[in-house]
């Protein structure tokens, strides 16, 4: 959820327990890891570290050695979460990239990317509990694809769930750090951000409701705690309108940047030698460097030249007239730490409105699919309330410091 959204419902009266949360705390602006995704952003929250400490670059990877895609999960975070340093229980209910569970003191049931139930769930025993709920670690979003209807129907037993799940198990287990995320809102977004745009669209009513459920929560919560408590609320990047999807393998293959062996078999494992540059989801461009892939060819010198030319291509990049790119961050400009080497050579950011996103069988440079929203990097928000509401927070605080200003405001209580 972007800053300027929460201002509005908290202002408009769609999330009126929020807007009083905002009235006695602090409500910043905040910004997202990049790339603003959810496993990079939601691994940076819960280890206060970036990317290079914590090994979580995107959703994909590719295994050493190789142009093969992997699905990096919560065995290859490389950081500490929280709740293996704190004292005391932690409760943490469908925080992304944190499956499969480990053994943790507490409860954790882990949010998408999550597969089989049996392996979302510590302790097991709360398996059959939240089976009977109907309980869903994620939103079916085929359902958008063949009926609204239905998707809604899903997002709406999936929010409902989660809340009966956080209702059972703040009452029945004796917890420190309690931690609930949602993420139908997400889903909701991407399918249907012109329903929040649109006062006359079919589904406003149902997309302002989804949010006043939630602000329900957050009244539910914000009652049952003391002065003693501190209290965040916070989103993991912001969101927009989506006017363009753009594909950022096509263009490095028009520009001859990117080649493959031969065109019947348009795949990252095709790349051929004569290859500069690639990119992964969203936007993770890396050099086709000499000795770390397959039909690696550039080299230190060669990769400086490369570098210098692709910022040249992405900066100068038009759509309709308008800019594409925002940003072009340089891997040494986001990363520190033992992890970098695994790190994107370039992250691109977009400008307002272009998604961008890698797609090598993309057939055109850009189109629209059915996503009317998408993620923003530096909208993303935070709310806390505690300790006399005298809670120490940076002006502009980044998501890797949400962990370090929980640990300071704990100290001073
Ligand atoms: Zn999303």
């Amino acid at each position: 959820m972007p800053f300027g959204m929460i201002q509005d419902f908290a202002e408009s009266g769609v999330m009126p327990h929020t807007a009083e949360l905002i009235s006695q705390g602090t409500f910043r602006i905040m910004r997202s890891s990049v790339p603003e995704i959810s496993s990079v952003a939601w691994s940076s929250v819960i280890t206060g570290k970036n990317p290079g400490q914590h090994g979580i670059f995107g959703f994909t990877d590719l295994f050493p050695g190789s142009y093969k895609m992997r699905f990096p999960n919560f065995d290859d975070l490389k950081a500490p979460p929280f709740w293996d340093q704190w004292e005391g229980q932690s409760v943490i209910i469908n925080v992304p990239s944190t499956y499969p569970v480990s053994q943790m003191n507490g409860v954790l049931i882990s949010g998408f990317v999550s597969i089989e139930f049996e392996k979302s769930v510590h302790p097991k025993s709360l398996v059959p509990y939240l089976k009977r709920l109907d309980y869903r670690l994620d939103v079916d979003s085929q359902k958008a694809h063949s009926s609204m209807e239905l998707f809604l129907e899903d997002l709406d037993k999936t929010l409902n769930a989660r809340i009966q799940a956080y209702r059972y198990l703040w009452d029945s287990s004796n917890w420190q750090t309690f931690m609930l995320v949602f993420t139908a809102t997400d889903r909701l977004m991407h399918f249907l951000w012109n329903a929040y745009e649109d006062a006359g669209h079919k589904y406003h009513n149902i997309f302002l409701e989804h949010f006043g459920k939630i602000d329900r929560t957050i009244g539910e919560v914000a009652g049952k705690i003391s002065d003693e408590d501190l209290l965040i609320i916070h989103s993991d990047h912001g969101f927009e309108r989506l006017d363009h999807d753009v594909y950022i393998n096509y263009l490095l293959m028009q520009e001859g940047f990117l080649q493959l062996k031969d065109t019947q078999n348009i795949a990252l494992d095709n790349i051929d030698h004569r290859t500069k540059a690639f990119a992964l989801d969203p936007a993770r461009i890396y050099l086709n460097q000499k000795g770390m892939y397959p039909c690696g060819t550039v080299d230190q010198a060669e990769g400086r030249e490369i570098l210098n030319q692709l910022e040249k291509l992405f900066s100068s990049l038009r759509i309709n007239g308008r800019r594409v790119i925002r940003d072009i961050y340089r891997k040494e400009q986001l990363y520190t730490g033992p992890y970098i080497e695994n790190a994107p050579d370039i992250v691109l950011v977009g400008a307002e409105g272009f998604n961008l996103r890698a797609n090598i069988k993309a057939e055109k440079l850009s189109d629209k699919g059915i996503f009317d929203g998408k993620h923003t990097q530096d909208t993303a928000f935070l709310i806390t309330r505690g300790l006399s509401n005298t809670a120490i927070v940076p002006d502009i605080p980044a998501i890797s410091d949400i962990r370090a200003i929980v640990e300071k405001n704990r100290a001073l209580s």
